[in-house]
């Protein structure tokens, strides 16, 4: 039996009450005042009538705070707010989110969900906003290996006075510096341009300096790397991408293989993505690498993790840059 068949994918009162329990695992908390004892559940609520739906749409959820006496659902302060579309295709869309490989399309949420096109692309972009890490403390650690790289692709959409005319070099492509443990998580991150300064500031601030930093021979790296306990590199421009030293094995192509990810899944999926949505979507991925069922997560999981992040992820037209 499909995953997808599940009652609170297609219920809306199942929708609820699966979100609520997942955000209110010790019981209800009101969102006015933070009171969490006298919470009385309101049933049999209908909106007003309109002329689409005359009889009034019944409002799941609703409660009612005993303390400050004002009413509220499990939405208040999730990416959920504000939003028409019921909770079940919320629920469907993150499963078909975090259970994708390479991410789903605006166009196909749009079929699927029978949302308009408009309302898919904004609750994907909330989608990723509930995917993204809040600020975490440094990857690595003693006796841990932690490789850095950074790549360019697309091209930006302002051409920077440093591109010279006739030259499409990399000041013209979006630059995207990644740093991955090995057997771990992912952290990536959108630069203006990768420099030594923001590399360097980045790398020493997301990676415990007892770890071994595993890099090529960029000039990036040179002097960032003095501040690990071990610093390797491999010449690429050598042509050697692997090297033996001892017990050690040198390389970063676990970074590569995830930028290869990435721009296989932004080609065939996200064809037309702003710069200023990029993070977003490199939230979603690193989302799913640091999700990924090799680390033991299955997509329920994955869908319970994310449904964790929605809280205090709202995110506006204006924000999402519409
Ligand atoms: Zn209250």
């Amino acid at each position: 039996m499909s995953i997808l068949s599940r009652e609170y994918f297609h219920i809306e009162a199942k929708a609820f009450e699966h979100v609520e329990s997942v955000l209110w695992s010790q019981g209800p908390v009101c969102p006015h005042c933070g009171n969490m004892g006298r919470i009385y559940k309101l049933e049999g609520v209908y909106s007003k009538r309109s002329k689409k739906n005359p009889e009034g749409v019944e409002r799941h959820g609703l409660k009612k705070c005993g303390e400050c006496r004002k009413q509220f659902t499990v939405r208040i302060g999730t990416i959920f707010e504000e939003s028409h579309i019921p909770l079940h295709k919320w629920l469907q869309a993150i499963h078909l989110m975090v259970s994708s490989k390479k991410g789903i399309s605006s166009n196909q949420l749009h079929r699927v969900l029978e949302i308009t096109l408009k309302s898919a692309w904004f609750l994907s972009h909330r989608i990723r906003e509930a995917m993204r890490a809040g600020s975490l403390g440094p990857m690595g650690g003693n006796g841990k290996i932690v490789e850095a790289d950074e790549t360019y692709f697309g091209n930006k959409e302002v051409i920077t006075k440093r591109t010279k005319r006739g030259k499409s070099g990399l000041a013209s492509k979006r630059a995207v510096l990644g740093l991955v443990e090995r057997g771990g998580a992912v952290r990536t991150f959108h630069v203006e341009r990768a420099t030594k300064d923001n590399v360097s500031e980045l790398v020493s601030e997301n990676v415990h300096h007892e770890s071994a930093l595993y890099t090529d021979e960029s000039r990036l790296y040179v002097s960032v790397g003095t501040q690990f306990a071990d610093h390797q590199t491999t010449k690429h421009s050598a042509g050697e991408y692997v090297r033996y030293d001892g017990g050690a094995v040198i390389h970063s192509n676990t970074i590569e293989n995830y930028f290869s990810v990435f721009k296989r899944g932004m080609k065939g999926v996200y064809q037309h993505c702003a710069e200023k949505h990029l993070h977003r979507y490199l939230a979603e991925f690193d989302f799913r690498y640091n999700n990924r069922v090799g680390l033991g997560v299955n997509d329920s999981e994955r869908a319970f993790t994310a449904l964790i992040g929605v809280s205090g992820k709202r995110l506006t037209y204006d924000q999402a840059g519409i």
